[in-house]
């Protein structure tokens, strides 16, 4: 059963679940893409993130960011739309769920993480957005008590669209509580070995010396799909299913590039990919971005911009 369980991504395998794109399809088939992302310090994670899960074929990409970023970011990004987020000193503040969570709409798969910073308000963000109640109102901080609450908080997950987790998203949940239990189902979490290390209590070398049998237990356990990133990627589903990604490069060891991946996940569960084939799909096509950069430019000149261009050209090889 292992043997066919555990695959190694190629081509074939990833042209066989990219979404299909029908001749008469107009925006609203590609689903949209709320990017909960960004902070002043990290302006740029918004950007790569959003415009990656355009290059994917996502519909429509609304950027849910802290105000001050708009002035930066409008200009390079005209095809995104923005919903600005109320903000502390440029990163997002707890009010910010509210506004977020009336916003959902249409919204068809949801990132959050890259870029947001580790600032405590922040986490508030977090917190509200996963129970539907702000910490003022919430008797405890994160709307978990009594079984009315808990049923409610249920009721809440169960409404929000697919997600997507990164970076600082990732940290601040291993900070919370029994975080494995605040998250609906369906989400796919994208962690590089030391958020890995954060979420699972595990060390980095403990994560790295059993790549594999690590992503598989804890997607298992979490119910979760799991992207643990680096050198050969896996990708595991809560089922058993683990895939790797068989591309090493020092391309994409660069600030950015996790956040452009995280971008493509969403973009391709925005487009109704089941997580499991969303993150394969991401994490293969990210990949060969890397490699196609490095084949016109020295690796060591790559930066995680060069791959927002290349995913088209690999794409276009499918
Ligand atoms: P992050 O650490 O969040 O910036 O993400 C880095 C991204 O680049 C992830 O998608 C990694 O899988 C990828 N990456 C980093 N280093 C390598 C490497 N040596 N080989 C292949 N992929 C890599
Ligand atoms: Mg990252």
């Amino acid at each position: 059963e292992q043997g066919l369980r555990r695959s190694v991504a190629d081509y074939d395998m990833v042209g066989e679940r990219l979404p299909v794109r029908a001749l008469d399809a107009h925006k609203g088939s590609f689903g949209t893409v709320m990017a909960a992302v960004g902070s002043i310090p990290y302006t740029g994670a918004a950007y790569l993130a959003g415009m990656a899960a355009y290059r994917v074929g996502a519909g429509l990409v609304r950027m849910a960011v802290p105000g001050p970023l708009h002035a930066a970011l409008a200009g390079k990004f005209p095809e995104a739309t923005w919903l600005l987020l109320p903000h502390e000193m440029g990163v997002i503040a707890a009010a910010g769920a509210e506004l977020l969570l009336k916003n959902l709409d249409r919204v068809t798969a949801l990132l959050v993480g890259p870029g947001l910073g580790l600032e405590e308000t922040t986490g508030e963000f977090l917190a509200h957005l996963l129970t539907g109640k702000s910490s003022k109102t919430a008797r405890h901080p994160l709307g978990f008590g009594s079984a009315a609450q808990n049923h409610e908080t249920a009721e809440h997950l169960a409404a929000l669209p697919p997600l997507v987790m990164d970076a600082d998203g990732l940290r601040l949940l291993a900070k919370m509580e029994n975080w494995p239990a605040r998250l609906p189902e369906g989400c796919i979490l994208t962690p590089h070995a030391g958020e890995m290390a954060a979420l699972t209590g595990l060390s980095v070398e403990e994560i790295q010396a059993e790549r594999m049998a690590v992503a598989e237990k804890y997607a298992r356990e979490w119910g979760q799909v799991v992207i643990l990133k680096g050198a050969l990627t896996v990708v595991a589903a809560p089922d058993g299913r683990v895939t790797v990604i068989p591309i090493a490069t020092p391309a994409l060891a660069r600030a950015g590039t996790g956040d452009v991946l995280a971008g493509a996940a969403a973009g391709f569960r925005a487009q109704g990919l089941e997580a499991f084939d969303a993150a394969v799909c991401a994490a293969f096509i990210h990949g060969e971005a890397g490699l196609a950069a490095s084949r016109t430019s020295a690796e060591a000149s790559v930066v995680a911009g060069d791959l927002l261009p290349l995913i088209p050209a690999v794409m276009s090889l499918f």
